[in-house]
């Protein structure tokens, strides 16, 4: 049984108590689901957490609007994350992928949403490209504006859920100015003419993974999100909002490793005691648990302080994502350690926790360019 007791710390309220509870049961019910294909896993994920009502907090109810509770998207996230990567991935890219839509749609563009939150539609986030990752505000993919509709030529790239979207959020270069000003974002459905997998990518822990061409892809001048020029705004404002989710996501990872190591010392034995005699142990268990709650109390703190209504949370954030991310790293690694040989066999629990996190500490933003985030914000508000 995992540690619950920081759900008793003042960032909660009851509802996120019970959330808390409620999704744990689910989870033991449900999870895992075979991964063997990973997109016919995706797909049973997202039908399943959408029929049972777990995706509602994904995106805005259109009849009941309000902000994102980034509480309970971190707590939702901790919770499949310590039970199933690919649920937590599910879950997590129905927020993402349409992020811009709760946050800038028009009434008219949210109507997405409410396939989205039923698990009826797959969404995608596609902002990255071939020769501009980090540096997404120099990117070159192009919307040009003709008559009535937009033309989208150019290349994404790491597009998760690319191949089993429905809707695409994709951002492009429409030349209002260089730079993050001259970006817009648009709704792109899967079955635009013009729109194409051009490759399917594999990586240490299967998802369904994308690179996107766009040729000539029309898309009506009503798919644009926002004003022209907006794009850059968008994306992070998005991020703001889902890159602590990151950070709980890591958390949940963190937690598990945990919770196998600490099982795994108390049952092998060892030189003829408990492996949990070993004072060499207890040191790691103490380090991991020491990480794990550090990286729960930054990780709620940057939720709770943009459901506080906080209109950035930029420092908060990116502290969350990159300590939570790094840390659990560390914490996995512990727990392959304490597992010896069996830490290493392939689909041991540890093992894929292995491979599951690196990649955390890449996407949104990888740790180092979070470093970058915080420095400027602590040095700009001195
Ligand atoms: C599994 C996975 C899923 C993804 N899903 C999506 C998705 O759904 N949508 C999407 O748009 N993108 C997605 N991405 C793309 C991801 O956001 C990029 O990979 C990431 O932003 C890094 O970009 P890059 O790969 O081009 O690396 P680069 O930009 O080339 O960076 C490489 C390395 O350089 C270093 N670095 C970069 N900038 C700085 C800096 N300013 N200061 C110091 N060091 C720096 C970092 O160590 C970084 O890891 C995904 C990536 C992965 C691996």
């Amino acid at each position: 049984m995992s540690d619950r007791s920081f759900l008793n710390w003042p960032f909660f309220e009851e509802r996120h108590r019970q959330l808390a509870d409620q999704l744990d049961a689910w989870c033991a019910k449900n999870l895992p689901v075979d991964h063997h294909d990973v997109d016919a896993a995706c797909r049973e994920l997202v039908a399943k957490l959408g029929r049972d009502g777990w995706l509602k907090p994904t995106a805005l109810d259109t009849d009941n609007p309000g902000p994102l509770d980034v509480r309970t998207l971190c707590i939702t996230r901790e919770t499949l994350a310590r039970h199933d990567g690919l649920a937590d991935f599910s879950f997590a890219m129905q927020g993402l992928g349409t992020g811009a839509l709760s946050l800038f749609g028009t009434p008219d563009q949210q109507h997405w949403l409410g396939k989205t939150r039923a698990g009826k539609a797959i969404s995608a986030f596609a902002l990255s490209e071939p020769r501009s990752g980090s540096d997404v505000a120099n990117l070159e993919m192009t919307a040009t504006h003709d008559g009535d509709s937009y033309m989208l030529s150019g290349e994404k790239t790491w597009i998760s859920n690319g191949g089993i979207a429905d809707l695409y959020i994709v951002f492009a270069r429409t030349g209002e100015a260089p730079g993050a000003k001259g970006i817009s974002a648009f709704i792109v459905p899967a079955e635009t003419e013009g729109l194409s997998i051009a490759e399917r990518l594999e990586t240490i822990a299967p998802h369904p993974l994308a690179r996107l061409s766009f040729d000539n892809a029309r898309v009506p001048a009503s798919a644009l999100i926002g004003k022209p020029g907006d794009g850059f705004r968008i994306a992070m404002s998005v991020l703001d909002v889902f890159r602590s989710t990151v950070g709980a996501a890591a958390l949940g990872f963190a937690r598990r490793a945990l919770d196998e190591s600490v099982s795994r010392a108390a049952e092998r034995e060892l030189f003829g005691a408990p492996m949990a005699d070993l004072q060499m142990v207890q040191g790691h268990i103490a380090d991991m648990a020491l990480d794990v709650d550090a990286a729960a109390l930054l990780v709620y703190r940057a939720a709770w302080t943009k459901d506080m209504g906080a209109p950035r949370v930029t420092r908060e954030a990116a502290m969350a994502k990159l300590f939570a991310t790094d840390r659990a790293q560390e914490v996995i690694d512990a727990a392959v350690q304490l597992h010896g040989g069996d830490g290493v066999r392939k689909d041991h629990i540890v093992e894929s926790l292995y491979r599951e996190i690196r990649a955390l500490r890449i996407y949104e933003g990888a740790s180092d360019v979070q470093k970058v985030v915080i420095a400027r914000q602590v040095m700009g508000a001195a």
